[in-house]
Formats: C-alpha cells, sequence, structure tokens
C-alpha cells in the first residue's frame, strides 16, 4: 500500500511538473498568412478565426479579433497593408477566436456586435466587451466605402453578425459559415461545411437555412468563412442546399425511431463528417432536440 501511494505520489508530481512547464512555455503563436481579395480588402488567415481587412483613406475596418495572443502579429499584419489606423472592429460572434483581441485593440478602435453578443460577453465577464451594438442591421461609412453588417437571427449563436462589402461583392460570414477543416477536410478528404451550433449561445440547426436564404440576397460572389479558405458564391449555395438534404434525412430518421448512432453513421457516410468532430460532439444532440 505504501508502495503504491509512493507510486501515485511520485506519478502527480510528475504530471503536475508537466503541466507546470506547459504553462510557463506556452507554445508561440501562430503567424497569420494576409491573402489578398481586392484591392482594398484583405484576409488575415491562421490561428483564430479569419480576419478581413477593409481599407479606406480614413481608416481600416476589420472584421474579428483572433486570440489576444494574436494581437501583435495581426497589428504587424495590417501594418505590411495599410498605414491607416484599425478604426472599426466587428466581432462576428462572441467566441475568444473572434473576440479575444478586443482589448488590445479597444484604446483606438471602435468594436462592434450584435447586441446578443454582448449579452453573452457580459454573462461570461469576457475582456474587450464592444462598445457599440445593434439589433438587425447597422452600416458604416468611412472614407467613402459602405459596409453594411447583419443579423437574420439565429446559426452559429443567437448573435452572429455577417460582414457585407457591397462594392466588393464580399460576404465575411463568421462561424455560421465554415470551410476547410471548420470542419472540411475530413479523413476521406471530401470537402465539408462545418455544422457546428453553439446551443448554450441560442444556435440553431433550423435557423441556418432562414440565415442562408437571407444572406443570399445578397450580391455578393466571394465569402469569407470564420474559418478555412476563402471560397465562392457557388460553395454557400451548395452549402444552403446540404441544410435542407440533412434537415431532411434526419427528420426522417427520427420519424422512423433511428438512433443517434444511427444518425451519425449516416452524416459520416452521406455528408463527409467526422464522426468525432465538433458537429458530432458538440452539435448533433441539439440538432435532434430542434428536429424531434
Ligand atoms: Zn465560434
Amino acid at each position: 500500500m505504501k508502495i503504491r501511494w509512493t507510486v501515485l505520489t511520485l506519478a502527480i508530481t510528475f504530471s503536475c511538473a508537466i503541466a507546470f512547464t506547459q504553462a510557463q512555455n506556452p507554445p508561440a503563436p501562430i503567424p497569420s498568412v494576409v491573402e489578398k481579395l481586392r484591392d482594398d480588402l484583405y484576409v488575415l488567415k491562421g490561428e483564430g478565426g479569419n480576419v478581413t481587412v477593409l481599407v479606406t483613406n480614413e481608416g481600416a475596418i476589420l472584421v474579428d479579433a483572433k486570440f489576444e495572443r494574436n494581437h501583435d502579429d495581426l497589428v504587424a499584419k495590417v501594418k505590411t497593408i495599410t498605414n491607416q489606423p484599425i478604426k472599426y472592429v466587428f466581432n462576428s460572434h462572441w467566441h475568444g477566436d473572434h473576440t479575444g483581441g478586443n482589448a488590445k485593440l479597444l484604446p483606438g478602435a471602435q468594436i462592434i456586435a450584435h447586441k446578443n453578443a454582448l449579452a453573452d460577453m457580459v454573462k461570461g465577464k469576457a475582456p474587450g466587451q464592444p462598445q457599440l451594438t445593434y439589433s438587425d442591421q447597422m452600416g458604416i461609412n468611412l472614407g467613402g466605402k459602405e459596409v453594411v453588417a447583419y443579423n437574420f437571427g439565429s446559426c452559429h449563436t443567437n448573435g452572429d453578425t455577417f460582414v457585407y462589402f457591397p462594392a466588393q461583392k464580399v460576404l465575411a460570414a463568421g462561424d455560421c459559415f465554415n470551410t476547410g477543416n471548420g470542419q472540411g477536410l475530413n479523413p476521406n478528404n471530401r470537402l465539408t461545411y462545418s455544422f457546428y451550433m453553439d446551443y448554450m449561445s441560442g444556435g440553431s440547426f433550423v435557423g441556418r437555412e432562414k440565415t442562408a436564404d437571407a444572406l443570399l440576397k445578397l450580391d455578393f460572389d466571394t465569402v469569407v468563412p470564420g474559418h478555412g479558405p476563402v471560397t465562392t458564391r457557388a460553395r454557400f449555395v451548395e452549402w444552403r442546399e446540404e441544410i435542407t438534404k440533412i434537415r431532411g434525412r434526419i427528420t426522417t430518421m427520427l420519424r422512423e425511431n433511428k438512433s443517434k448512432d444511427d444518425i451519425t453513421k449516416m452524416l459520416v457516410a452521406e455528408f463527409g463528417w467526422d464522426a468525432t468532430g465538433n458537429a458530432v460532439t458538440r452539435s448533433l444532440d441539439g440538432m435532434i432536440a430542434e428536429l424531434k
């Protein structure tokens, strides 16, 4: 017994030491890569959510702020694009990989989010809370360039913001629409779209259809997803159609009293979902509850 306790104590001491070392030396933040979409519109890809940057001669407008640890790199990358200061930052939703950088940007920039995103940040005591909020739609006119933010109800959360750049025909979609492995490139290498709804924050699978239809009334040809590669309107339409197909399949299976396991197998086989990914582990229970 005594030997066992010694072994246990040693094991605990050892794992605490590893945890302490990791806390002392967290992996370095990964620098983002700049992708040019238009002469005045760029995307910073990499760690955290995608950041869209619109350049005007009166300042830059950003969509999202990555994690706090990405702040220095984010500011440095914006400086490679423009000497203009960052004037406005939209938060596509409240999650930390999109808002973690808010606090460090606040001294110079106005942070804007949907009112429900602010409510979640207040509830979670998140730093860098937005100063400006809106309900359905708001616009900014800076340096003669127009940017419009929309909320069409629940999708990834109940506080999603879609930022539309009309002259550029670009939509920054946040996590309602993710490509790549957000969660895209599955083990079978088939492109799928993320179906991660944060039900704790009012996300909704059914709300996706309404949101997608409202977005498709806007005239855009390029979409910046919350995570993953920048893509086309055609892919966005494909995603819209997939929502209806998935809803139909799950509704039918629930009527046939099929189990969650059966539904998971169907999503993997027919829609290329990752059985261990966010959509299955964090959203499927909520989807089934919504569709029952
Ligand atoms: Zn998110």
